[in-house]
């Protein structure tokens, strides 16, 4: 009988617990044992495993976080650690690990490949930030809880007449803010992906100063993480106009929370079509969505791809706003 491991590593995503559904009860169907791996690499690395059977993912399609648990593994990042989980790998009798992750975790998978363990990799990542695919498990959650509470900050804003700089998640990436920014209707956004000159706190500092001359009553900022500041944007605005402003981190609320149906559909399907490609024989893979359908590439080739241009949505933001020249619109 064949046997495959999955675990789940690095930040935790929503919807991690129905890839987990979708590839046990898959291997199930076709008579394949699975093993539970907790913590990511370091339950792999001190063989922390349980086996997992229809009956063990009963329960968990709504729940958000990873019923596997997750961690971040220094001794991954050794060339012994992973010699040693390549080692355990085979020790447990493995045929395959279904490593579910953002980057870093696939990069581990990556590195296990070239000592002989065989990869399949899901994307489960919030940020959205695997050039590969075009989605990543978690990211419609993490962006519908962060629309979520911008909407209500935005009551608030409104009726005190203040401005908001609200901080989203997203180190590197900026999927996430952009997305709030677009749906929550912000005036403006700051993006890692941005350079100093267009992350200028004096630009958006004239444009709420413009905006209220044509009659906006309040204001409301988007911050990716890695952009930094919101605190002292907040400050500067209030200095430089006077204007009641407030940040509000949103920190790891992104993270938690039911997954959405996108992305319980997304991580169901990858679920599934790890357990098929598997079958069919193939090798380090990374399963991923494009041109609207699941497919895989290869892990080496999947983690070489390079990031597109992103950044259009930021302009037509910035036409969508009251910084559009019809005045009457935003009275
Ligand atoms: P997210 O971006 O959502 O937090 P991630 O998978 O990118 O997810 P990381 O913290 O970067 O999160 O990586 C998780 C774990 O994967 C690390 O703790 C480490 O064990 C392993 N890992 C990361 N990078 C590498 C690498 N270059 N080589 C081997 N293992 C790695």
């Amino acid at each position: 009988q064949k046997k495959i491991g999955v675990l789940t590593s690095g930040g935790d995503a929503p919807g991690m617990n129905a890839a987990i559904r979708a590839l046990v009860r898959t291997c199930v169907y076709n008579n394949i044992k699975v093993t539970g791996i907790k913590r990511g690499y370091e339950g792999l690395l001190t063989g922390d495993i349980l086996e997992l059977t229809a009956r063990s993912v009963s329960d968990t399609i709504h729940r958000g976080g990873t019923i596997l648990l997750t961690a971040r593994c220094p001794e991954m990042l050794t060339q012994e650690g992973q010699e040693k989980a390549a080692q355990i790998y085979k020790i447990l009798g493995l045929d395959a690990l279904v490593v579910i992750g953002g980057d870093g975790s696939l990069t581990g998978g990556l590195m296990l490949s070239r000592l002989g363990v065989n990869i399949i990799g899901i994307p489960g990542t919030i940020d959205m930030d695997l050039p590969c695919t075009e989605y990543t498990i978690g990211f419609d959650t993490a962006v519908n809880t962060g629309m979520d509470a911008i909407n209500k900050i935005r009551d608030t804003s409104t009726s005190h007449e203040r401005c908001s700089v609200v901080e989203v998640m997203g180190r590197n990436a900026g999927n996430i803010a952009l997305w709030c920014a677009m749906t929550g209707g912000a005036e403006d956004v700051l993006l890692p992906e941005m350079n100093k000159e267009e992350n200028n706190n004096d630009t958006i500092i004239k444009q709420i100063i413009e905006n209220r001359a044509k009659g906006k009553t309040h204001n409301l900022i988007l911050v990716a993480e890695g952009a930094g500041g919101s605190a002292e944007l907040a400050a500067e605005i209030k200095k430089v106009t006077g204007i009641e402003s407030r940040a509000t981190v949103l920190g790891h609320l992104q993270r938690g929370g039911s997954p959405t149906a996108v992305d319980r559909m997304h991580a169901s399907m990858m679920g599934h079509m790890a357990v098929e490609i598997f079958m069919q024989g193939l090798q380090n893979k990374v399963i991923i969505f494009k041109n609207s359908d699941y497919t895989y590439m290869d892990i080496e080739e999947a983690l070489a791809c390079k990031r597109g241009e992103q950044m259009k949505r930021t302009k037509i933001l910035a036409t969508l706003g009251p910084a559009s020249n019809d005045v009457e619109t935003i009275k």
